[in-house]
């Protein structure tokens, strides 16, 4: 395979004189850890980054608070991957969750632990975990070059011998591509590891975005209630259109990834009680973000719609007894001020409208069809499925450079001796919770190591790796 520099914009491929380099390309989170590690191997290192400064996702994670990694067990950390999560096992056991912690710390960053076992900066700001990984690789001797571009890497021989960049080659032993994934690219990661990637022969999987909110076909309906949000209720996605749903089909208990209730088959693909909200264009908050993976993957297939439980805690038995006593208790009341008691206020004129009950209709005159259609509103409310906001609104992309090509020990391409991967450039994404960034860093930290012992044979371009302590 060659895929190398044009010779007039080579820097000398004096091997004494780029012996020592690994070329880390990308300062996110995956990029800075493993910049720092290789250079605390010994490596001469060089960070390059397109945008104009390090770690521009950090800044926006966690809504800038930054939740860096959860206190969970090992075991439950890894099942939030999905299955890919075993790949992770080896880099997890190399540097995880305390030596994370441990490690900010050393840099005066303490760290706290939330709801769901989140842990954040005591600080609420992430832009502490940035300086504190700004400290470290100037501490440790790294070349940080902001606003560089890389446009590929390039392989002489089978080997890594550089990368490629507007303003020419930058040779180097060994490269890893932390470039993240292909959402939010004002944050600089606009997917051009996949690119490079493949152009080396990698295989790409699928791409798709994860932890996203969803636009319904029903966008008049939801931009009615547009900006409520709903806390302790229960989301269901169903396979097939929403007229379909059998409500008596809602589980009680949470389906989904990480959970021990596994997605069996059947109509129903997901489930989680929590938080959500209406958007102008359809559902978004925790528990849709949680289940937009699963619906994606599901649409795929066929239609996909969802019904809201507002009432999970009781039965449809109980909330109906409830209803009937508040229409007899209160029978003057007009419905409008019958429903005030029990949904947010903005949700009442189209309750109104999609129950087709008059709104001053009196408790004592409404009917018992009528008031099966008020429990259908307050038990399965329903949407069809649309498809997801596009790739750039989603917080991770699900997909990426193929872990059958990555060996889980050093991150290291199977194809392409030399080469490193780290963080969300492969085939690695994780529900919300602090998961994404923890499987970046530790990623980073093994690519990181292994670049700085990689030895290239400069004879027949073949790897070999010192043995790592
Ligand atoms: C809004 C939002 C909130 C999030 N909150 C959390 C959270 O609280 N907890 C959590 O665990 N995860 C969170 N995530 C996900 C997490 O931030 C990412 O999974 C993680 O940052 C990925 O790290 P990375 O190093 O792989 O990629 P990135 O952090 O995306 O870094 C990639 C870097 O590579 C650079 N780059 C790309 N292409 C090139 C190129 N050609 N040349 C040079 N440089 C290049 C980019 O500019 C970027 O700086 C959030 C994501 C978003 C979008």
């Amino acid at each position: 395979m060659t895929d190398g520099p044009p010779a007039a914009a080579c820097e000398s491929l004096n091997p004494e004189m780029v012996s020592n380099r690994v070329i880390v390309v990308g300062a996110g989170a995956g990029g800075m850890m493993a910049a720092g590690r290789a250079a605390e191997r010994g490596a001469k290192v060089l960070l390059l980054e397109k945008t104009d400064g390090p770690g521009k996702k950090i800044l926006v994670s966690g809504k800038s608070r930054c939740n860096l990694t959860n206190a969970c067990d090992r075991e439950q950390f890894l099942s939030m991957y999905g299955p890919n999560g075993r790949f992770l096992h080896g880099a997890f056991h190399r540097f995880f969750r305390d030596d994370l912690i441990a490690f900010l710390k050393t840099y005066g960053v303490e760290t706290k632990t939330e709801r769901g076992g989140r842990v954040f900066p005591v600080s609420d700001n992430a832009a502490d975990v940035v300086e504190a990984f700004r400290r470290h690789l100037l501490g440790n001797g790294v070349e940080i070059r902001t606003g560089v571009s890389v446009s590929g890497v390039a392989v002489r021989d089978g080997r890594v011998e550089g990368v490629r960049t507007p303003e020419g080659f930058i040779p180097a032993r060994a490269v890893v591509l932390a470039t993240g994934g292909a959402t939010w690219p004002a944050t600089g990661s606009s997917g051009d590891g996949y690119r490079m990637a493949a152009r080396l022969g990698h295989t790409v999987t699928k791409l798709r975005p994860a932890l996203v909110p969803l636009v319904v076909k029903e966008i008049a309906r939801a931009k009615s209630m547009q900006g409520v949000s709903l806390k302790n209720v229960r989301l269901t996605a169903f396979r097939g259109p929403a007229e379909r749903i059998d409500p008596a089909r809602t589980p009680l208990k949470d389906i989904g990834r990480g959970l021990r209730q596994r997605r069996k088959k059947g109509p129903v693909i997901e489930s989680r009680m929590g938080e959500m909200l209406f958007t102008h264009f359809g559902i978004g908050g925790p528990i849709t973000l949680l289940m937009s993976l699963s619906v994606v993957e599901a649409l795929e297939e066929g239609p996909v719609s969802v019904a809201i439980d507002l009432k999970p805690a009781l039965t449809e038995e109980i909330l109906r007894a409830r209803l009937q006593r508040d229409f007899d208790q209160f029978g003057k009341r007009g419905l409008r001020n019958l429903l005030a008691g029990l949904l947010p206020r903005k949700m009442v004129e189209p309750c109104i409208e999609m129950t087709g009950i008059p709104a001053d209709r009196p408790g004592h005159q409404i009917g018992a069809g009528e008031r099966e259609r008020l429990l259908g509103f307050l038990k399965a409310l329903r949407f069809n499925i649309r498809g997801p906001l596009p790739m750039t609104a989603a917080i991770v992309t699900a997909g990426g450079v193929s872990l059958k090509e990555i060996d889980p020990k050093t991150m290291g391409s199977r194809l392409v001796p030399g080469l490193y991967f780290c963080g969300e450039v492969m085939d690695i994404d994780a529900d919300t919770g602090g998961y994404n960034l923890q499987a970046a860093f530790s990623t980073g930290y093994v690519a990181g190591e292994a670049a700085s012992a990689f030895q290239p044979s400069l004879e027949d371009g073949s790897e070999k790796r010192r043995k790592i302590r």
